[in-house]
């Protein structure tokens, strides 16, 4: 069949494992560029190295986090892989420090594969109750020097606020390279790299793709060294995002901020509703004024939101009681919103804390939201006919 110019405006997917080269000398030249990678090579050789339809997708994450470079994988936890694993290079003899409150995974990560298998110094920095204390973290890094410290700006499932912008200071006067984890707050409530921080980090599989349909990771930065090095692991090891999930993440993205902010306000609204209610004991929700890191986040956002996720604590007399109302409430409000391991989906979702964190948050009246995009007079309805539901 002769090829034809066709005449859409949508990104086509490329689908090609192996890209025709056309004859030796363009296959050397080919070659010869990718041993010193650009972000745009006129010839494409591999899928695994680089494809069109994901660097197209790339350049949307580029202009949302306004990074020099940006590099798909195909989940978050491939995304911190490429991430920290640049950082292995060379004479590495300092210790890699983690806040202790982010995402599970990520613990999980660092504690077997970083620590158990591949044997290196990793560390953890906890806060003091539910802050994080700017004097301790000063006095650890004096005494580690660490070669990067991992944060994420809110924190998962308490939804502390980082005071980040000092944090970023002290990380950088002790030499140290900062990566930040940013699915939570997203550049929407705030850009890290405009801020110091040398790596932001995305499960694009939540508020990026928006849409609880794909799996994908994002890590990008402004160092060009950097670049280079992210680019050679994510193609020696092969933790590429798909054409067709690059695809949906194109499309997705672009409606990123105009979901995003009815993320935030319906989030907003529930805190305030379940805030109101008797039957709650406790809201968590970055937005409340006496949310323990309200300060931070007042400092960190400004005014244009607080994230879309929520966590509460149902009261009662004892465990039993918690309980009962947190089930009841699942199931008042199952006609819409549903129980899923995931947040950033178009719907409201809901998870209870205790089944996933278990002993580190074993409250039986626990559940954490995150808020979808849908009508938020329909949403503040359905809880509060929840709400009114449960004895
Ligand atoms: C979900 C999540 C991850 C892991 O991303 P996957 O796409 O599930 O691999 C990492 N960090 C945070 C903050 C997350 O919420």
């Amino acid at each position: 069949m002769k090829k034809k110019q066709i005449n859409s405006s949508r990104i086509p997917v490329y689908r090609d494992a192996g890209f025709e080269l056309y004859d030796a000398e363009t296959a050397s030249a080919a070659f010869a560029g990718e041993a010193n990678p650009e972000r745009d090579p006129e010839i494409y050789i591999y899928s695994r190295y680089r494809n069109p339809t994901v660097v197209a997708a790339e350049d949307e994450v580029m202009k949302l986090e306004k990074a020099k470079w940006a590099l798909l994988t195909q989940s978050g936890m491939s995304a911190i892989d490429v991430a920290v694993s640049v950082f292995q290079a060379g004479r590495r003899t300092r210790p890699w420090l983690f806040f202790s409150e982010i995402y599970g995974g990520t613990i999980s990560y660092a504690e077997t594969i970083l620590k158990q298998y591949r044997g290196l110094d990793v560390q953890s920095f906890s806060p003091v109750g539910e802050r994080y204390d700017l004097k301790a973290f000063e006095s650890v890094m004096k005494k580690l020097h660490p070669e990067f410290v991992y944060i994420e700006a809110i924190s998962n499932p308490m939804l502390i606020v980082a005071d980040v912008l000092s944090i970023i200071k002290i990380a950088k006067k002790h030499k140290s390279k900062v990566l930040v984890d940013n699915t939570f707050a997203t550049p929407y409530l705030w850009r890290p790299l405009e801020s110091g921080a040398d790596i932001v980090i995305h499960s694009a599989t939540k508020y990026f793709s928006g849409h609880g349909n794909v799996t994908a990771g994002v890590i990008c930065g402004n160092d060009d060294a950097l670049m280079k090095a992210a680019l050679t692991y994510r193609k020696y090891i092969g933790h590429m995002i798909s054409p067709d999930d690059a695809y949906r993440l194109h499309d997705q993205i672009q409606t990123f901020e105009l979901r995003f902010v009815q993320q935030c306000r319906n989030a907003s609204v529930i805190a305030a509703l379940l805030q109101r209610s008797s039957k709650v004991k406790k809201v968590w929700f970055p937005g409340l004024k006496d949310h323990p890191t309200h300060g931070e986040a007042v400092k960190l956002f400004g005014n244009k939101g607080w994230g879309g996720m929520v966590t509460f604590d149902f009261a009662g007399k004892n465990r039993a009681e918690k309980k009962k109302r947190r089930d009841g409430f699942i199931k008042a409000v199952s006609h819409s919103i549903r129980l899923i391991p995931s947040l950033g989906d178009p719907r409201t979702i809901l998870l209870p804390v205790e089944s996933v964190w278990g002993a580190k948050y074993p409250e039986p009246g626990m559940l954490r939201l995150s808020a979808g995009f849908e009508d938020t007079n329909e949403l503040a309805a359905t809880i509060s006919v929840a709400l009114k539901e449960i004895s």
